[in-house]
């Protein structure tokens, strides 16, 4: 039962994604007789998203939202101080690199505990033509050999690795638009998921696209285009997801971030 002497547990969560939208909800209580998963924990919840502040009009979570960089692992580790955080859930997303290993030095520092939600990774299937790569200059240096119409969906932070390739066109797809230094010859679709099989075929015939590239995020809401890519024998470049720091405990569901929570608060008040 929930103590009510004591103050809410603050969680934060480091955000940017599905997945932490989908914990912030499976987290902050809903009104009674609401449709969706209970909170998880038997406690008191202060839930708060981190956002980087990248997205012009970013899908807000449930619970509390600050929007911004911390200042390095050493604003953070301030941050979750003055904020008596309890648990810092890292479920930014697979490529966001330099937060999560923020995250893991910060938690350190402030001795909280951190875990990291992390969705699969794609897996390749019969009849698909992936070349993996583990960055986005190899994927750039790939690219001439495989094809000359792009569809790049890698997002608009990496163009400029691309810049230099002036004999091939991209299709670049991202939520908010690019600033240079991008490719010159490309058109811009500002369009985020989910998307369609469906609507990525019509895509990729609409364009004649003949090569494909893609980060490994895992998501569900964007693996549409590698179907449509695989029916339309177009290759696909992709490029793999850098590791989860060192130490830092890793479940691939919400779900399981919000279990997991509930066995450390409980573990927490039995002490
Ligand atoms: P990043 O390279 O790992 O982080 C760069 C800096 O941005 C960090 O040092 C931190 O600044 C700030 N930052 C990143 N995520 C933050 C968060 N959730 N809250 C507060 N500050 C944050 O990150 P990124 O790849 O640019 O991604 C930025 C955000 O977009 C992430 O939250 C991520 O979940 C989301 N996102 C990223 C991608 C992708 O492909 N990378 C795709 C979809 C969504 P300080 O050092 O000043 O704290």
């Amino acid at each position: 039962m929930p103590d009510a002497a004591r103050p809410p547990r603050h969680v934060l969560i480091l955000g940017g994604t599905t997945e932490a939208r989908r914990l912030a909800a499976a987290l902050t209580p809903e009104p009674a007789g609401a449709p969706g998963p209970a909170p998880a924990p038997e406690c008191a919840l202060r839930v708060t998203t981190s956002l980087a502040g990248r997205v012009a009009a970013p899908r807000l979570p449930a619970g509390e939202v600050r929007i911004g960089g911390f200042g390095g692992p050493e604003g953070l580790a301030r941050w979750l101080r003055e904020h008596a955080v309890d648990a810092l859930i890292d479920a930014t997303h697979p490529f966001a690199d330099t937060i999560s290993h923020n995250a893991a030095l910060a938690a350190a520092t402030a001795h909280v505990p951190l875990l990291a939600v992390r969705r699969p990774g794609w897996v390749p299937g019969p009849g698909d033509a992936w070349h993996q790569v583990t960055s986005l200059d190899e994927a750039a240096a790939a690219l001439p050999a495989l094809g000359t119409r792009v569809f790049l969906t890698t997002g608009r932070m990496g163009l400029s690795h691309f810049a230099h390739l002036t004999g091939l066109w991209f299709l670049v797809r991202s939520v908010d638009a690019p600033e240079p230094p991008h490719p010159p010859r490309m058109e811009v679709l500002l369009d985020r998921g989910p998307f369609t099989v469906e609507g990525e075929r019509a895509l990729l015939r609409a364009h004649r696209i003949d090569v494909l590239v893609t980060k490994d995020s895992g998501a569900a809401a964007t693996a549409a285009k590698l179907t449509a890519a695989r029916e339309a024998g177009v290759p696909v470049v992709v490029v793999r997801r850098p590791p989860v720091p060192d130490g830092v405990p890793v479940v691939e569901e919400p779900e399981a971030a919000a279990e997991w929570l509930r066995g450390l608060f409980s573990a927490a008040d039995s002490h």
